[in-house]
């Protein structure tokens, strides 16, 4: 008797162990994701040159993607020798296209023997959506040994977020910025849902994390937001007298 008791008690202990033993031991499988698979996208033959689904917004040939922001005719900036030059006189320059969140790369230079001080020397901006109140503006300007404010240097979003380092390049040189522009949502009431968001290097390096925009830019006074859908990107000519900068190599990546 004594002894069936044992077996039983026994029994009760080794009863889990055993089912335990049953569970099916995690593998590496059971965290593997195969699809759907990511699209194939053919990057360029260097980190500037355009991917395989980018749409190209200045090849070095023409305007044809750009009009006037003035008047919505033809873009009358300068292009030359695969460059595009800010004409001044013309304006902005705006895409015919618009766009929601994307990644944008774009070369920009600033001339050798630029002149002027602060935010008259090499002054203009990409507006990374430009809406009927305004835009949002990713600062270009001199900012090679040239004091400014620091929330309107180049890399800045303007009056808002200065850049996390200057990484700028000496006039004559091409620079780079890379951006990941999340466009901003509103609700139905027209009120703000999501702000827009920016991450961009300048040269290779990190400017922007990731910041929430306040709104758009403004000269005077704060950012605010006002509805808006899909816009288009804008490309500043400065009133400043200093010699206009250039551009190459802009291409956009939809998200
Ligand atoms: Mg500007």
């Amino acid at each position: 008797m004594r002894i069936k008791c044992f077996a039983m008690m026994l029994a009760c202990v080794a009863g889990p162990l055993a089912a335990q033993t049953t569970v099916a031991q995690p593998k590496p499988a059971d965290t593997e994701v195969w699809g759907p698979e990511p699209r194939i996208v053919t990057p360029g033959a260097s980190d500037a040159a355009a991917p395989s689904d980018a749409i190209v917004l200045f090849d070095g040939r023409n305007l044809d993607q750009w009009i006037s922001a003035r008047d919505s005719s033809a873009a009358r900036w300068d292009v030359a020798t695969g460059i595009v030059t800010v004409n001044k006189p013309s304006g902005d320059i705006q895409t015919k296209r618009t766009f929601s969140n994307y990644q944008l790369h774009i070369e920009w230079r600033i001339p050798v023997g630029i002149t002027g001080t602060g935010q008259d020397r090499g002054n203009s901006g990409v507006f990374l959506a430009i809406t009927p109140v305004g835009g949002y503006e990713l600062q270009i300007m001199d900012s090679y040994n040239n004091k400014t404010y620091v929330n309107g240097q180049a890399g800045s979003i303007y009056k808002q977020y200065a850049p996390l380092v200057n990484a700028a390049r000496k006039p004559g040189e091409w620079q780079t910025y890379d951006v990941v522009w999340t466009a901003p949502t509103f609700k139905s009431d027209g009120s703000l849902a999501t702000p827009a968001y920016v991450t961009a290097f300048h040269n290779g390096v990190l400017v922007q994390n990731h910041v929430a925009l306040k709104g758009v830019t403004k000269n005077t006074g704060y950012p605010e937001y006002r509805q808006h859908g899909p816009a288009p990107i804008l490309l500043q000519a400065h009133g400043d007298r200093s010699a206009p900068i250039s551009f190459r190599n802009i291409w956009v990546r939809v998200l």
